[in-house]
């Protein structure tokens, strides 16, 4: 069984608009697909994907009850979408409760797009209803190509979150923090959170086993970023890049498994 942690969608109306938006702030990265929940399934068949997240982002706060709607119309036992709160939003509260009593038992964020800084003590009560509601957090960490320079979600911020909120349980994406990973190795590798390994095939395969040997090959969880890399050659990376193939299975499958089952998903 394989199940990525990390792929986009936008509902079919607006899908393409979305994707080349991204794409005209993505540098080099072209999607490798159209951001349709059909593009989505026909390259999770090509690449044996079992199970995908659709790691939903609300930019404003106002766009928290249409990703609920869209994300229930999508959910399937292929599709597993994560709701999305705006930390900012005046009725966070509320909003996580909504998305408890719609069944989500995850939320992505993404402090750039959020424009907040993870370790501001301004979101920290945010963070706390977070705790408290049980719910897992995929969070984009590190740098983003999108926003040069803009360290709102580096290694040593998300570290002193994680300290502050020790019971939410956080996969911090792009192995714990994309272009920043001698960061991630030196402020965040140990931490009790995940690390997803989406967007990683260009790190220093020697920090990426340094990285991992810190952090512990139990809290690391496939993630793609599709449609921005293709999932069968994240897939194929990850079995290239780990020759143990127990060491595969728990990065494929079993540690993100794991992590469902704590939260009541089977
Ligand atoms: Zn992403």
């Amino acid at each position: 069984m394989i199940v990525d942690v990390h792929a986009h969608i936008f509902p079919d109306k607006i899908a393409a608009r979305a994707i080349e938006s991204l794409a005209a702030n993505s540098g080099d990265y072209k999607p490798f697909g159209d951001g349709t929940l059909d593009n989505l399934l026909a390259n999770m068949k090509e690449a044996g994907i079992d199970l995908a997240f659709a790691a939903n982002i609300a930019t404003s706060p106002k766009q928290f009850k249409s990703i609920v709607d869209w994300s229930i119309s999508i959910r399937s036992d292929k599709i597993f979408p994560l709701g999305s709160v705006h930390p900012e939003s005046n009725d966070y509260e509320g909003e996580i409760s909504c998305l408890l009593d719609n069944g989500f038992t995850g939320i992505k964020l993404h402090p750039l797009y959020q424009e907040f800084y993870v370790d501001d003590k301004k979101v920290l009560p945010f963070f706390k209803a977070l705790e408290q509601s049980g719910m897992f957090v995929l969070m984009h960490a590190g740098n983003d190509i999108a926003f040069p320079g803009d360290d709102h979600a580096s290694p040593a911020r998300m570290a002193r979150l994680i300290e502050r909120v020790p019971s939410l349980d956080i996969i911090a994406a792009h192995m714990g923090g994309w272009e920043v990973w001698n960061a991630v190795l030196s402020d965040l590798a140990g931490a009790p959170c995940w690390f997803d390994t989406s967007f990683i095939t260009h790190i220093n395969r020697d920090l990426i086993c340094r990285i991992v040997e810190k952090h512990g090959i139990d809290k690391i969880v496939f993630g793609s970023d599709f449609p921005w890399q293709r999932q069968n050659s994240q897939v194929d990376c990850i079995r290239a890049m780990f020759e143990k193939s127990e060491d595969c299975d728990k990065i494929l499958s079993g540690n993100i498994l794991d992590l469902l089952n704590k939260h009541g998903v089977s």
